[in-house]
This record gives structure tokens, C-alpha cells and sequence, in this order.
């Protein structure tokens, strides 16, 4: 049976969804909604420089391992669920049988948001083909000829992108349209960001960035925000009335 609808992440990487939005995600949960972590890679080569300068032995399979364990720490302090696509990192590299793979995800998963990286990273490529391989997934799963089989059709999906790699967002052409406000759930997110002491950089790097986050959030709302994530919509938002943002 389908999850109810809720949040899909896609994470090139296992620590993305953490450190990107993992507030956001925390907020989520606390307040009951389904979240689900895709992560297409474990972030094994390119991603975990504390695990290769460890003395002693080191492997990519055991990398792998290492990584998972991480993830799936952090994912239980944010409340979500996680699965590993185990892609392979660095080089990140897509076929179609892998966009059938994320499209019937999609499918099953039949989420109200989709939360993916922002389509261009000129820093760390995985990300961006994880961008464009998730839109590929998304259109490929709405059409009727994709699963003739079932017959429903698929809620059309809100889809965010979040911060491409830091502190390094202007070449990325990264302008948010949309901020979260995770001041009350800060401490949750960076408590998962710890449990991933393969890249102990993290704690410290998305402190400063979402008090720089909060800064603009303030800015834009009138109202003091100590700390916030960043998102850029990929969809248009349809409706009645303007959308406005909500009182906080
Ligand atoms: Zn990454």
C-alpha cells in the first residue's frame, strides 16, 4: 500500500538532507507529517574526508558502511524514515534504469513535496544530477503510460530546491523565493548533523549559515529569526488568491 502523502527528500549525498533541510524536515515530523530520505549515494568518496584520514585500515565498501550508520542516526534524531539507492558517488552517474528506479518511488510514495538539491552546482556535480535526474523521475511517474497499470492519478508534486553547496551559492545562481523559519528545532538539527562524524566540518559550517539564512529571513519578514533554511521553488504556486507569507 502507498504511504500517505507526505515529504520525499532526494540526497545525492547522506548528510545533504541533514545539513540542507534538515530543520525544516524536524519541523515536519514534530508535527506528524510522513518524511521519507532518498539518498541516491552514501557520499562515500567524495563526501567523507574524517572517515579517509582515519588511521588504519579504510575501504569503500566499509566507507559505505560507516556512512549508512551515520545516516541512519541522524535520520532517527529528525524523525524521518531513510532508504539508500547506493549509486555510487563521485562521479554520480544516472541511466534509465535509474530514473525509472526514482520515478517509482515517486509513485509509491505519492508526496504533497519533493525536496531535492538546486539544479546547478558547478562544486559538486552529483548534486546537480540529482536535480535534473529527480525533475526526469517526476514527470516520467505523473504519466499514464509510466504504470498502465494503475489507473489514479498522481498529486502533483510542490518541489523545493535547497542550498547547493556552501558557502559557495552565487555561482550556483542559488536566489531562495522561500525561507523556513528553524529557530524553535535549531538544536534537533544540529544534534543530527554530529551523528555524521565522517564530515565533522558540518556542525560549525550550517551554524553560520543559517544564522546568515535568519538574517535574510528577518529582513524579508519583519520579524527577528535567529536561524533558517533556504529553498527555491521549482514549481509555480496555483490558487485562488496571492500567496502571502504566514504570520509565524
Ligand atoms: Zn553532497
Amino acid at each position: 500500500m502507498a504511504d500517505e502523502a507526505g515529504i520525499l527528500v532526494f540526497s545525492a549525498h547522506v548528510a545533504d538532507f541533514c545539513s540542507r533541510c534538515g530543520g525544516t524536515l524536524a519541523l515536519y515530523t514534530r508535527n506528524n507529517v510522513k518524511v521519507h530520505v532518498v539518498c541516491l549515494t552514501f557520499g562515500e568518496r567524495g563526501e567523507s574526508g574524517d572517515y579517509w584520514r582515519q588511521l588504519g585500515d579504510t575501504s569503500v565498501s566499509d566507507a559505505k558502511k560507516t556512512r549508512r550508520v551515520e545516516a541512519e542516526a541522524a535520520a532517527t534524531v529528525l524523525g524521518t524514515t531513510i532508504q539508500f539507492l547506493d549509486f555510487n558517488d563521485y562521479p554520480l552517474e544516472i541511466n534509465r534504469e535509474r530514473i525509472e528506479c526514482l520515478a517509482r518511488i515517486i509513485r509509491d510514495k505519492r508526496p504533497n513535496i519533493i525536496l531535492t538539491h538546486w539544479k546547478e552546482d558547478p562544486y559538486n556535480v552529483d548534486h546537480a544530477v540529482t536535480t535534473t535526474s529527480v525533475i526526469r523521475a517526476a514527470d516520467i511517474a505523473a504519466v499514464p503510460g509510466f504504470d498502465p497499470s494503475i489507473s489514479d492519478v498522481l498529486p502533483v508534486p510542490h518541489m523545493f530546491g535547497f542550498e547547493p553547496t556552501v558557502p559557495r551559492d552565487d555561482d550556483a545562481g542559488f536566489v531562495p523565493d522561500t525561507y523556513v523559519d528553524i529557530s524553535t528545532i535549531f538544536e534537533t538539527k544540529i544534534k543530527a548533523l554530529g551523528k555524521i562524524k565522517s564530515q565533522s566540518e558540518l556542525p560549525e559550517r550550517y551554524t553560520m549559515w543559517s544564522k546568515y539564512r535568519g538574517a535574510q529571513a528577518t529582513q524579508w519578514s519583519g520579524r527577528k529569526i535567529v536561524y533558517a533554511e533556504a529553498f527555491r521553488r521549482f514549481t509555480a504556486v496555483v490558487g485562488t488568491r496571492l500567496p502571502v507569507m504566514d504570520a509565524g
